[in-house]
């Protein structure tokens, strides 16, 4: 990358950080006009937004993006208006006797960190970019924003928006690709938030970790679906195919793979292909049904199932108008479950992130239970069935991100439940208390009293007796 970019983004990062430190203390209520800022930008373009990301995908429903990024992420600011005085409060914390009855005091102070810097991905261009920012604005800290390439018109709505609604000592969007963004997570910010693939993390991480800048990582992962034997498989299926079609799979929390009882497999599929063809009669002259993001990817997900095909899967397509997707040149593809895979498959090695289901059979649930153990720890698990002691064992056997039961991806929605991963799929957490928490210091404040306490605990020398009982009483 060109010096001068480089040059650029440490002199925006140094210019936000001088601003930070001037500002300092900052009154509450400037941290909830920049959010209102931030809402209002999204809010009044949500329009021009939701189009953008239509033609940067291909294909993209409005209502979708209506929904799944604009009011999403104004939904994040509003929670964090709402919430943010509680999570901000000072906390008194005890004092070990008898400390207290001197005058001794101590308190936890939730403080800003500084700049923040926020690479997000494409496949929810502005909610994975403006969401995590409405916490970083509520922990009072300045933001830089470098949002992805792929989703080049949304970006470029971002970076000019964000020029009228903020100074760029406040929030500052960044474009570019991948030079820049490895650029970018060189820079030494006060925390570094990524939400990505797990590889590019890895690089994140590596980067940061010259500067010891910490971060949070919203990586991906194959998210399984446990089916057990008393779930209502058409109710079921119909929910797993809605969490699977929406934006085309382009979801993190997408359920990546099925296991089902080994004696209940024709019926988990049909499930879920009924459930897709009940929401999608068509899909390529379907508005509602969203294209794969780029040529690469829809070669990418072609491959996959060209793969599992090749190693002995069976493949069904999920093709409710019959139509011939062979020509039709809008990167469309219908869902294709993969049945009889193994783990010699791309598709069980690799995270989807498409319209491409795999299923496996189980005799005990025991053994879904035994292969997710095996594997990456993911973002999402999701049980589905009305046995409450089997649900128990399915979620205190396992470890994922987040969990929902008898749906799948909703755990994110939950403003008051924390998001993020687990090793592999990620590592902090932000929505929440969480979240707040994650973008601020948690500062150790003790107050000492006029009292010599250090006399009175012997750790004044010369020591002699009194320290020799201080010691004793600590260990009693
Ligand atoms: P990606 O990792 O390819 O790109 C994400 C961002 O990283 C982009 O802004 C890109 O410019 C930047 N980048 C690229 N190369 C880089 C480098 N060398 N150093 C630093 N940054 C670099 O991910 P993607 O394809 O945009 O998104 C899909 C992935 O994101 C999937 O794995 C999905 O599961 C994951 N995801 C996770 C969450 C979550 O919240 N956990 C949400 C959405 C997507």
């Amino acid at each position: 990358m060109a010096d001068d970019r480089r040059d650029e983004l440490e002199a925006l990062l140094r210019r936000q950080r001088e601003a930070f430190t001037a500002s300092r203390p900052e009154a509450m209520s400037m941290r909830k006009d920049r959010i209102k800022r931030a809402m209002a930008l999204v809010k009044e373009h949500g329009e021009n937004f939701a189009k953008a990301m239509s033609a940067d995908f291909g294909n993209r429903a409005i209502e979708q993006s209506l929904l799944t990024d604009i009011a999403a992420t104004v939904g994040a600011g509003k929670h964090a208006l709402k919430n943010m005085d509680k999570w901000a409060k000072r906390e008194k914390r005890p004092v070990q006797f008898p400390l207290g009855l001197l005058g001794a005091k101590a308190e936890v102070r939730y403080e800003p960190k500084g700049v923040i810097g926020i690479l997000s991905p494409w496949n929810f261009p502005l909610q994975l970019a403006f969401g995590p920012l409405m916490q970083v604005l509520a922990a009072g800290n300045r933001a830089m924003i470098k949002p992805s390439e792929f989703t080049e018109r949304t970006s470029l709505l971002m970076a000019e928006l964000t020029e009228e609604y903020f100074t760029p000592d406040e929030v500052a969007v960044i474009t570019g690709g991948p030079e820049v963004a490895a650029a970018f997570s060189s820079l030494p910010f006060d925390h570094l938030v990524f939400t990505g693939s797990t590889a590019t993390g890895r690089r994140v991480m590596e980067a940061a970790s010259k500067n010891l800048v910490p971060v949070t990582l919203e990586l991906g992962g194959k998210s399984p679906v446990i089916m057990g034997r008393s779930a209502d498989f058409a109710k079921a299926g119909e929910r797993i195919a809605l969490g699977k079609m929406m934006n085309a799979g382009q979801i993190c929390l997408a359920p990546d793979y099925m296991y089902v009882p080994e004696d209940m497999q024709d019926e988990a599929v049909a499930g879920v292909s009924n459930g897709v063809s009940a929401m999608y009669p068509t899909l390529l002259e379907n508005d509602d049904y969203a294209s794969i993001v780029s040529d690469r990817h829809f070669e990418r997900l072609q491959g996959m199932i060209e793969d599992a095909r090749g190693k002995g899967a069976e493949v069904v397509e999920v093709n409710p108008g019959n139509e011939d997707f062979s020509n039709a040149n809008q990167r469309k593809m219908p869902l294709t479950i993969l049945k009889n895979v193994n783990d010699e498959m791309t598709a069980m090695q690799e995270e989807i992130f498409g319209p491409v289901l795999p299923v496996k059979t189980y005799k005990a649930v025991d053994q879904a239970v035994d292969y997710v153990n095996e594997h990456d720890r993911p973002l999402g698990l999701y049980y589905f069935g009305d046995d409450r002691e089997e649900q128990e064992r399915v979620l205190t056997r396992t470890i994922s991100g987040g969990v929902t039961t008898n749906d799948v991806i909703f755990h994110v929605s939950m403003e008051d439940l924390p998001f993020g991963g687990v090793g592999p799929s990620g590592m902090g957490s932000y929505h929440a208390i969480e979240g707040f928490k994650e973008f601020s210091h948690a500062r150790a404040v003790y107050h000492q009293p006029k009292i010599d306490i250090a006399k009175l605990g012997g750790f004044k020398p010369p020591y002699g007796k009194a320290t020799e009982k201080a010691a004793a009483n600590i260990m009693k």
